[in-house]
């Protein structure tokens, strides 16, 4: 079922929840041990996030170094596969533009439609470390929307080689990327929300917001989007915070502000511990403010770690 039909029946709040590919190596076990303990909340979707290649470079013998692409977190799609079976939860792969030619795309759309997922997050990918500016693949899509475009086309029946007659019509729910604190590479929100409305105008059907930590950021993005004319769903994100160094890591990484107060009670904690119990707790008052507001959805960030969030979704479910 479409993460909008999930949202057009729901009589409260949902919940759900957004996990990583394992690193290369580890088996599908892992994935059920990070989501597991998560399924007595019914979820009624679960995102998979997709990582592109990264390089690393190898020590060969006379001090020479051997440059090699690698993918750590492979397996999305599979991932997807395995937890519909296994838990009749509709999964939600997660596409980017990074790192695929339109053709790659387009054959992963058929396997994800062979295999009966009817839901996709259409994303641009960040900039592969090396690179530092985003570099989209030879023949590959450069924004998001140009992605969602071509998701589009295969809904109406339209595939890449124009030759194709009688082409079956895919039928994928389209959800995309905001940021109530702007992207990074945004001059101003305004210039954001702008191509955000042009990814709605083209087709998305709802909005996943990158974390935040400070619901009035939320709200006001909301307000904005709303006064800009996008009305689709937006789903707003959270992720507790989980250790003392994600006070730096989190807003270099994720390109997020942390407000003074929710900072001041993590500066005054001794251990990662004490840090996880701040975070959950600074979690649980943002979902109880999310939810009196009646949002349509609270979509977690686990990071495979179903510890922190099941503790937070106790609280409010
Ligand atoms: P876009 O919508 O393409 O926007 C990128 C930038 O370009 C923005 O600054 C935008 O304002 C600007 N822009 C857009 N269109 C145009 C245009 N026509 N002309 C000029 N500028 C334009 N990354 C992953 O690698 N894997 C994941 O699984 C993943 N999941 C995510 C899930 C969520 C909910 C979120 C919020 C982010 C996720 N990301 C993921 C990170 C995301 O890929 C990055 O933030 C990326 O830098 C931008 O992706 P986007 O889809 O928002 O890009």
């Amino acid at each position: 079922m479409k993460v909008t039909e999930h949202l057009k029946k729901a009589d409260k709040t949902l919940i759900s929840f957004e996990i990583l590919p394992p690193l290369k190596g580890q088996g599908v076990q892992s994935i059920f041990d990070a989501i597991g303990p998560l399924m007595e909340f019914k979820p009624p979707f679960i995102d998979v996030t997709y990582h592109r290649e990264e390089f690393i470079y190898k020590n060969k013998s006379g001090g020479l170094l051997e440059k090699q692409v690698v993918r750590k977190r492979p397996g999305t799609v599979g991932i997807c596969a395995a937890i519909m079976n296994r838990y009749q939860v509709d999964a939600v792969p997660h596409i980017i533009c990074g790192g695929f030619s339109r053709e790659e795309t387009e054959n992963a759309l058929i396997d994800l439609d062979f295999l009966g997922i009817d839901n996709v997050l259409v994303l641009r990918g960040d900039p592969i470390k090396s690179e530092g500016v985003f570099v989209p693949e030879k023949d590959g899509h450069v924004y998001a929307i140009d992605l969602l475009e071509q998701v589009r086309n295969m809904n109406e029946g339209n595939f890449l080689d124009e030759d194709l007659s009688s082409s079956t019509k895919t039928d994928f729910c389209i959800g995309v990327a905001g940021y109530p604190e702007k992207h990074f590479e945004a001059p101003n929100l305004k210039t954001d929300l702008k191509y955000l409305k042009n990814k709605v105008d083209s087709g998305a059907e709802y909005i996943v917001t990158q974390m935040f930590f400070d619901n009035s950021k939320y709200f006001d993005f909301v307000e904005m989007c709303q006064k800009a004319g996008i009305d689709v769903p937006i789903i707003p994100g959270l992720k507790p915070i989980t250790s003392l160094k994600q006070i730096t890591a989190l807003p270099r990484t994720f390109h997020v502000n942390l407000p003074e107060d929710l900072v001041d009670s993590l500066s005054d904690c001794k251990t990662n511990d004490d840090a996880r119990q701040v975070g959950i707790e600074w979690a649980v008052q943002q979902s109880r403010e999310l939810m009196e507001r009646k949002v349509p959805c609270i979509h977690f960030y686990t990071m495979s770690r179903s510890g922190p969030v099941k503790k937070i979704v106790e609280q409010i479910y």
